[in-house]
């Protein structure tokens, strides 16, 4: 047996493989937004925690584009929103069109007030809402501990402990937490380890989404969306530069087929079609994909001292941007009930609500 720096004490019988064992209040399994936004709160708090996650790097794709209203006001609650304004484009837009034709414009701005300071949102790759939680994370001492995989969990009363393997070498730890939070996603490992079911359906739809640039003329401070028989096209401006276009291909796709391959091709024809725009040129992509639209939940956020946030609670459609802001709302409201028990001003009841 050897102790390593940090409390970690690691045992080797002969002949079989080692496992370290070490302690900490929280461990959060899963690096995402829900696990960052968790992670930094108990930090700021004072509750002792770790982050885990599979991936040996964050993700690099733009996935969520948009914090809503909601966040950003928890984000100013944090201090932090600042930072997150500086990086995104807010005040904007929404304009619907029928071929050339726009039909309305809905003028966000219009809907501030003191108690509704930032009624658009804001528009924000989930890469960089990923680099700016985990840089906050970072200032609060706290880090992501990464290429590490939770593989099991047992628990009592006292506590849990998470067994979870080393990538490469697949060495393994055993960390005793007093609580453990699974934040790792719409397939979490730790739902299925507490044995819970994910009830809803896959619906129909199938869409196609396209990170690009654009050499249109139109301005930067609209959302535009198309109303179009054979389903919705819309451009969204990304920080940056680009635009994400967004296409309803269900009527190609049918509700058992995969959805087409994206590619420029398909996303000029979609935009000639749906817009009637025949002069735009769409190139330079960064990011090609097709989903598929579920709706799930769990019918309990809580067994014993396991907790699930986020996408591994419930997941959405992506349409109505909902996924990530949801979940950073369920870590912040985790958050600070988590604080109260750790330090013995809240009842344990507090943790059900
Ligand atoms: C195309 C697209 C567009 C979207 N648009 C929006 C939008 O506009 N607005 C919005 O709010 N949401 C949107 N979403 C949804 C959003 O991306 C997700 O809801 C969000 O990423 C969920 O965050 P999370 O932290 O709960 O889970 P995830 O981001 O999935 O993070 C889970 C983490 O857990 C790690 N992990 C998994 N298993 C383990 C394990 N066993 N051990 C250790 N680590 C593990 C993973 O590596 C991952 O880093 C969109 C999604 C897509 C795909």
């Amino acid at each position: 047996m050897s102790r390593a720096s940090g409390g970690t004490v690691t045992t080797t019988r002969p002949g079989a493989t080692s496992t370290s064992t070490s302690e900490t209040d929280v461990l959060v399994v899963g690096a995402g937004p829900t696990g960052l936004t968790l992670a930094g709160e108990l930090l700021r708090r004072g509750v002792r925690c770790r982050v885990i996650d599979r991936a040996a790097a964050p993700a690099t794709t733009s996935r969520a584009m948009g914090i809503q209203a909601r966040p950003l006001e928890l984000l100013d609650l944090m201090g932090v929103v600042e930072r997150f304004l500086a990086r995104g484009l807010t005040d904007f837009g929404v304009s619907a069109y029928a071929g050339d034709r726009r039909l309305f414009r809905l003028n966000m701005e219009l809907l501030a007030t003191k108690g509704v300071p930032y009624p658009s949102g804001l528009l924000v790759s989930q890469q960089v809402t990923e680099t700016l939680l985990f840089d906050l994370l970072r200032e609060r001492g706290g880090n992501v501990e990464r290429s590490k995989e939770l593989v099991d969990l047992r628990q009592d009363v006292d506590g849990v402990v998470a067994r979870v393997r080393r990538a490469g070498d697949g060495a393994a730890e055993e960390i005793h937490a007093r609580w453990v939070v699974g934040c790792d996603g719409a397939h979490s490992v730790v739902r299925h380890l507490l044995g819970l079911a994910f009830a809803g359906s896959t619906y129909d739809e199938a869409y196609l989404l396209a990170d690009v640039d654009l050499d249109w003329d139109k301005g930067r401070r609209d959302v535009c969306a198309w109303l179009h028989r054979d389903g919705q096209f819309a451009a969204m401006p990304l920080p940056g530069g680009q635009w994400r276009l967004f296409a309803d291909v269900s009527a190609h796709a049918g509700a058992a087929a995969a959805p087409p391959e994206p590619s420029l091709e398909l996303f000029q024809g979609l935009l000639r079609e749906r817009t009637g725009d025949r002069t735009t040129i769409i190139s330079r992509p960064t990011w090609l994909s097709t989903f598929r639209i579920n709706r799930r939940m769990v019918d309990r956020y809580r067994v014993g001292r396991v907790f699930l946030a986020g996408d591994a609670a419930h997941i959405h459609s992506p349409a109505g941007g909902q996924g990530m802001n949801t979940g950073m709302q369920d870590a912040v409201n985790l958050a600070w009930k988590l604080a109260l028990v750790a330090r013995g001003k809240g009842v344990q009841g507090l943790l059900d609500k």
